[in-house]
């Protein structure tokens, strides 16, 4: 006899799986309220699951086992090279009983008949499982709010977009894919160091009516070859695991709290969108090596010294690179606006928000307009001036 709103199908397998615990067919997770059954979302910035039928929390069971870093290149013979999930993961829900499926790459949400969420175990669709979550912190109403006050906040935005930002759907959170690299590097470097010197050159110039030569202080660089070795241990380095939004967009929400990440569980999952990753660990390493080199360089730089350099080798060796898959919460609003659709991303823990900003024609038109004019009047005022002192010369 149903008793909540999830009504319809309950099986014995549910009444026995009560309590935050798995219900629902093999490798799917669907959390049920231990007070009446209810399936959970897990709260943001707690480590509660809330029942939104009856308001009972009920605490999430965390895995005594640290987040470990993994040595690299086992997971890189592993996992090297490894196609996009392509497969369609199909779930039965617990809470009405219908047959639905996740379209790749995701592997949680809610049921696509009654909302309720479910969460698939990534681990049959791709080589290396999670081994982090970075958990909500931010609501769903807070970054709500926080999309419409950074709307509000930009010049030449449309008016009225604030407001259609902050009404409610078209925002959903998804903890999106991300890799993190560690490595102890050494690099030995090539090139040349500029240091500026200044030279006497001589040239005619004409002062007070007179032909004079004048000595002046010219710029040259000195050029010498330079080579050396720097040493920098990176920690953390984040590459985006995801293709679904595009990095630019989700980049722009750096730093991250990493340190509070934790060991992944999918109870943190229930309620929010999940994706399996889409660039595979030796794609994304190839990317971290190209962050790492970024600020090498900087170091080879600071190591020529002088007031130029030229970097003409970097021989850059990571020592016993380790890694992580982890997952990072983010809201992500979309909403069309003059038939064109710009979307917004919130870091789920700072708040930061970051997006594609619509302009307004008319704000900006007007504004261009007022710019012309007040030139035109300037324009106008001067050369009423220059007139001016004109008659006065020819008065005198
Ligand atoms: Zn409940
Ligand atoms: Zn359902």
């Amino acid at each position: 006899m149903p008793s909540g709103p999830w009504g319809g199908l309950r099986t014995e397998e549910d009444s026995r799986a009560q309590g935050g615990l798995r219900v629902s067919t093999p490798g799917l997770h669907q959390f049920t309220c231990e007070q009446c059954g209810a399936i959970l979302s897990y709260a943001p910035g707690t480590t509660e699951l809330v029942c939104s039928y009856c308001g009972h929390r009920n605490q999430i069971a965390e895995s005594p086992t640290e987040i470990v870093e993994q040595a690299l290149d086992p997971a890189l013979r592993l996992a090297g090279g490894e196609a996009p999930p392509t497969a369609e993961i199909t779930a039965k829900c617990a809470s009405c009983g219908a047959d639905f499926a996740f379209k790749p790459p995701a592997f949680a949400g809610p049921c696509q008949f009654c909302g309720q969420p479910v969460v698939a175990d990534p681990g049959p669709w791709r080589k290396i499982p999670p081994a982090g979550v970075l958990p909500f912190l931010i609501g769903a109403q807070e970054a709500r709010r926080l999309v419409g006050d950074w709307l509000k906040g930009l010049w030449f935005a449309p008016s009225g977009i604030a407001e259609q930002a902050r009404g409610p759907g078209r925002l959903h959170g998804v903890y999106l894919p991300y890799w993190t690299f560690d490595a102890r590097t050494r690099t030995r470097y090539l090139g040349q160091r500029g240091d500026v010197y200044y030279e006497t050159q001589y040239v005619d110039a004409v002062v007070d009516g007179r032909r004079v030569r004048q000595a002046v202080q010219v710029p040259k660089v000195r050029w010498r070859p330079a080579s050396g070795q720097v040493a920098r241990d990176f920690d953390d380095v984040l590459v985006l695991a995801g293709e679904t939004l595009p990095p630019h967009l989700v980049e722009a929400l750096e730093p991250w709290d990493l340190e509070g990440m934790r060991p992944y569980t999918p109870d943190y999952l229930g309620g929010f969108g999940a994706e399996l990753y889409q660039i595979p660990v030796d794609r994304g390493f190839e990317r971290g090596q190209a962050v790492m080199r970024e600020t090498i360089a900087v170091d080879v730089r600071a190591d020529i010294g002088g007031d130029q350099q030229i970097i003409q080798r970097m021989e850059v060796d990571h020592d016993r690179p380790t890694y992580k898959h982890v997952l990072l919460p983010v809201w992500v609003a979309a909403f069309t606006f003059i038939g064109r659709q710009y979307r917004f991303v919130v870091n789920g823990r700072t708040g930061e928000v970051h997006g594609e900003r619509p302009w307004s024609f008319w704000k900006i038109a007007g504004a261009v307009t007022l710019t012309i004019v007040l030139l035109l009047l300037l324009a106008f005022l001067f050369s009423q001036a220059d007139s001016l002192q004109g008659s006065l010369r020819a008065i005198q």
